[in-house]
């Protein structure tokens, strides 16, 4: 992997919702998708269906057809894949090494209690690759509920 590999854009502006969303729910994790059109960034949240949503998240699978199904009429694409660590560093668990299932997508994980609160991973062949964050783009942010 060469350096290039790692850089990921991801706005501050994004960046401040997800440690947002994430610290107004401190006991759960929180989930959903980040995607990108030529111009800007989408927030997009989606519930937890995990049992256990203190330490794990599933994306919750309608909303996640929904979505997909709206990146086709829009145009949009899957920039990365976020969810929050509300008692654990934001790196990726034993779980999310094992459920991890896009081997092309950054993993956005954020703990706002940590510093750096905010970090990503790519999924490689053998685990986690953390992945350099850049803040400067021209592109706006938005959020969905
Ligand atoms: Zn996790």
């Amino acid at each position: 992997m060469t350096a290039t590999d790692r850089i990921f854009e991801l706005p501050i502006t994004v960046q401040k919702q997800l440690i947002a969303l994430a610290a107004a729910c401190p006991t759960e994790e929180v989930c959903g998708l980040i995607l990108r059109s030529s111009t800007s960034f989408t927030v997009l949240e989606i519930n937890n269906a995990a049992a256990d949503r203190r330490y794990r998240y599933e994306l919750e699978p309608k909303q996640l057809i929904a979505a997909f199904k709206q990146m086709r009429q829009t145009g949009e694409q899957l920039h990365a894949i976020y969810h929050s660590h509300p008692f654990s560093p934001p790196k990726p668990s034993e779980t999310d090494c094992h459920e991890a299932s896009y081997p092309d997508t950054p993993y956005v994980i954020v703990n706002p209690q940590a510093t750096p609160p905010l970090r990503a991973f790519m999924l490689r062949n053998d685990g986690f690759d953390e992945l350099i964050l850049r803040a400067d783009t021209a592109a706006t942010a938005h959020t969905k509920h």
